[in-house]
């Protein structure tokens, strides 16, 4: 069975530049935020392809600068990988690099292939030996047996058969292709630095290492980068693109450009809109940072109540974080937040976030705020209840941890214990991220539609997972 192990992650590549590695470094670094479990950089120098990957922080598993002339060449790819479940073994690294036939190719990939496991049982039956349990595996494997000649066509070739979120970028000795699935269901964007070709998740990293923003790869677009230049395909069946709409809620970062729009104004905008849905009467507008925060500026600018930041976040405080010892784990989420009492005390509070999963969160964060002193506390969501998975690559829980798939808002208000609770519509929500019947792009909302835009097969064992 296929772990979570793509969801979430942040892809790199740049390709003709003497600095690639320490380029890939930087890149990775601004991806940082999507994904802190492990991360990788795979270098060509132009006649061989060099790795190094490890489990953790981009800053410490590039600590020594040894490790930056072990990836000589000027074009390199990298990968920062996501994972709850498990994923604690340093085969499961990406870029996955392997020799085949025709030479040695590495991938690094962003997004959830929908039917990985079909294809992996019957390529096992063949007699293949998978040596990770990533489902980007099946990529390379279908990609070695694939019988057309150019790297391209090879390519297209093993998507062809691929169905789900891909964003990805292929290294070779002398070749780099990045492709985004023909949904376009996770971000990649191009850009240029000194005549090389760079290619990321966002555009924060070209923001760092001041690379120019070209465009975005488009829904279906391939892109091949060799020493004769740039050549753009659109090698798929066209389809009706579905942009992931948890990107602008959650996932990305607010200085980024996805999908034609800043992240920070998409959020504002969630939080300008959210007060016309939601208005109430209070004190003071408190984020939950760091994802609350632009959404808390905009909610806050539409009615009039004052921004205060009333909730101070600890920043060296990991995804990693190892709870010490069951006699003071219930420190909880104090270890991360702590209020501002003099903001909160006393006052009518109106909390924002981006989100709400199980609701864990939200009720120990009202706790808190109650026990600095406040007099009431609203709670404003700048999105709507999320009631079902993600197949496409947000690490969600299974549907029955979904607090919203089997809770009204009324009960979620009282479990959270908030004296009223505010979601913004989905109407709200996809058009200020830019949606529009005519025009606008389209973006997947399964999370709280149930509308899947790609269809899955049920494998068995689905059922148990509580999937559905
Ligand atoms: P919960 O306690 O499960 O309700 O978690 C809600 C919090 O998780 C919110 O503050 C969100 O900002 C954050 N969040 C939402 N989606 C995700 C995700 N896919 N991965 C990690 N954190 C998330």
């Amino acid at each position: 069975m296929f772990d979570k192990f793509n969801d979430e992650c942040g892809v790199f590549g740049i390709f003709g530049h003497p600095e690639a590695a320490n380029l890939a470094y930087l890149g990775l670094y601004a991806l940082q935020h999507r994904g802190q479990e492990s991360c990788g950089i795979v270098a060509s120098d132009g006649t061989r392809l060099r790795a190094h990957k490890g489990m953790g922080l981009v800053a410490d598993v590039f600590k020594r600068d040894s490790v930056f002339e072990n990836l000589p060449g000027s074009n390199a790819i990298g990968h920062v990988r996501y994972s709850t479940a498990g994923g604690n073994d340093v085969k499961n690294c990406q870029p996955i690099m392997v020799d085949y036939a025709r030479g040695s190719i590495a991938v690094a990939h962003n997004g959830n292939l929908v039917n990985a496991q079909e294809i992996r049982n019957e390529l096992e039956h063949k007699g293949s030996i998978f040596s990770t349990v990533a489902d980007t595996e099946t990529i390379i494997h279908l990609l070695a047996r694939a019988e057309c000649d150019s790297l391209s066509d090879r390519v297209v070739e093993a998507l062809e058969r691929i169905k789900g979120a891909y964003s990805l970028v292929f290294l070779t000795e002398t070749r780099m292709v990045a492709v985004r699935d023909p949904n376009g269901f996770r971000p990649l964007a191009l850009g240029k630095l000194d005549g090389a070709y760079v290619v990321a998740s966002e555009t924060c990293a070209f923001d760092l290492i001041e690379a120019e923003f070209i465009r975005e790869i488009e829904p279906g677009e391939m892109i091949l980068v060799d020493k004769e230049g740039l050549k753009s395909f659109h090698p798929f069946k066209e389809v009706k693109p579905s942009p992931c709409i948890f990107e602008h809620i959650y996932f990305a970062r607010p200085d980024s450009i996805i999908f034609g729009r800043n992240v920070y104004g998409v959020r504002k905008e969630f939080g300008r809109q959210l007060a016309l849905e939601h208005p109430v009467e209070a004190d003071v507008v408190v984020p939950i940072p760091d994802s609350g925060v632009p959404a808390a500026i905009g909610y806050a600018e539409e009615s009039g109540i004052p921004f205060q930041l009333g909730l101070i976040r600890n920043h060296y405080v990991g995804r990693t974080f190892i709870e010490p010892q069951q006699s003071i784990r219930h420190f909880g989420v104090k270890i991360k937040l702590n209020p501002v009492r003099e903001v909160i005390q006393g006052k009518r509070v109106v909390v924002i976030d981006d989100s709400i999963v199980r609701g864990t969160t939200a009720r120990k964060i009202i706790k808190m705020i109650r026990n600095a002193g406040a007099k009431e506390v609203h709670v404003r969501i700048s999105c709507p209840p999320t009631s079902y998975p993600c197949f496409y690559g947000i690490d969600t829980p299974t549907r029955k941890e979904l607090i919203s798939s089997s809770h009204t808002i009324e009960e979620i208000n009282r479990y959270i214990t908030s004296d009223t609770l505010g979601y913004l519509s989905q109407e709200g929500t996809l058009a200020a991220a830019g949606a529009s019947v005519v025009g606008g792009t389209h973006f997947c909302d399964a999370c709280f539609s149930g509308s899947y835009p790609v269809k899955f097969p049920r494998l068995k064992g689905d059922k148990q997972l509580g999937l559905f």
